[in-house]
């Protein structure tokens, strides 16, 4: 899979093109992985805005994040909407999603010392279809603990460890892997949450066991109590996803992914309990049946001139 190169990213407080969007390689974020991130997920409404789901959550993290990792962040909720929206204006397509990626990299600074910080926007463009059905394995790599590198927060370092067990599960034949936590439970997938169906009820892991604290996870959470699902967070072993009935993967980049199979066992396609979650998320987030849960900021796609310099 190759990543797509849109025309512009938003770095530096406007609009760039793509290949002038470069780091300093004597900068932290390239030297030591200092960055925070959110990815945000926009999709097109059935009667033509463009909404973008959570962003005050996202934005509420992502300044949660950058204070735990000392990365200075003096912005607001508008000035970081505005931002994304100005990019979304310049590279939204009919019908077309997009995802976004904003990033706040350590720009300048030494040890954490005098350390100035960037937001940068990048975007891709998603078809809207629902995700096809995945094989999952159990990676033989862990989730960092809370104490060294804290999985709660979208540090862009907490993936070195989900990058090996993506390269790992391509080797096993698998598009994703989960990452068991230091006492050998679950903690989640490289890029995602999991959740789990036994016995009609729907289990997953709460963020002390490893996982990022999930946005999408909420949405969910408050969608099964409407349809009536039991849902439950407490922690999950090992061998019990392997039995699981039905097994999804939840995040904003990954909605509500099935999985066909985990550790190479065979689970149910019909997944009943996660399809029918998976069917009314996307009613929810396009806008088609609202649920309270679901916020949406509404970027109304103008011809005007972008800031682009
Ligand atoms: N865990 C990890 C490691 C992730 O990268 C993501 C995606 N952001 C999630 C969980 C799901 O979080 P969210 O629902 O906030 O996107």
């Amino acid at each position: 899979m190759k990543l797509q190169e849109p025309k512009y990213v938003y770095m530096g407080g406007k609009l760039r093109l793509w290949h002038e969007a470069t780091l300093h390689v004597g900068c932290e974020a390239v030297t030591r992985s200092v960055n925070v991130f959110e990815g945000v997920k926009g999709y097109w409404q059935p009667n033509g805005p463009f909404g973008i789901v959570q962003l005050r959550r996202h934005y509420e993290r992502l300044c949660r994040s950058a204070r735990l990792l000392h990365i200075p962040y003096d912005s607001s909720l508008d000035k970081y909407t505005a931002a994304i929206a100005e990019l979304a204006n310049a590279l939204l397509e009919p019908d077309r999603d997009m995802w976004f990626r904003t990033t706040l990299f350590a720009v300048e600074g030494y040890w954490g010392e005098n350390t100035v910080s960037d937001l940068v926007i990048t975007a891709y463009h998603q078809d809207q279809r629902p995700p096809d059905p995945i094989d999952l394995g159990v990676s033989t790599w862990r989730r960092s603990p809370d104490v060294s590198l804290p999985a709660r927060i979208k540090a862009g370092s907490n993936y070195q460890v989900a990058r090996l067990a993506r390269i790992e599960g391509r080797a096993r034949g698998c598009q994703d892997m989960v990452l068991l936590n230091g006492s050998g439970r679950v903690a989640e997938s490289t890029g995602s949450c999991i959740v789990m169906a036994r016995k009609g009820i729907i289990y997953t892991p709460p963020a002390t066991e490893g996982t990022l604290e999930s946005i999408t996870l909420d949405i969910v959470e408050a969608l099964a109590h409407s349809m009536d699902i039991p849902f439950v967070r407490r922690p999950i072993d090992r061998t019990e996803l392997l039995i699981a009935d039905e097994i999804a993967l939840c995040g904003t980049l990954a909605e509500l992914i099935l999985v066909k199979s985990v550790d190479g066992m065979p689970l149910d396609p019909q997944a009943p309990l996660l399809r029918s979650l998976q069917d009314r998320f996307f009613r929810a987030v396009r806008n088609v049946e609202p649920h309270s849960s679901v916020d949406l900021s509404v970027v109304t796609p103008a011809p005007a001139p972008v800031s682009f310099g």
